[in-house]
């Protein structure tokens, strides 16, 4: 729990540096925060599987989940590139 403030002060910093809350932000805190990289989840995150509804849980350690075998019905199933932002 004492991790997740400062992480959020630098996201926040970060991806909002003229915000007003950044501005409140301990300057030492927005100099890390402002090359501190923020990378794109891991293929952890959910994907459904479009053929049957059944969740697909990512092995662990994978970067990008590109395709997979449902577990639940069998078909195979192409997963679209997530979106950066
Ligand atoms: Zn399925």
């Amino acid at each position: 729990m004492s991790e997740i403030l400062p992480w959020l002060q630098e996201a926040i910093a970060h991806f909002y540096p003229a915000s007003t809350y950044a501005a409140s932000i301990d300057p030492a805190i927005r100099q890390r925060a402002a090359t501190r990289l923020f990378l794109p989840p891991k293929a952890g995150a959910q994907v459904i599987c479009p053929h049957c509804g059944a969740s697909h849980a990512a092995p662990t350690g994978l970067d990008e989940l590109l395709h997979f075998v449902c577990a639940h019905c069998g078909n195979s199933v192409q997963v679209a590139p997530p979106k950066i932002q």
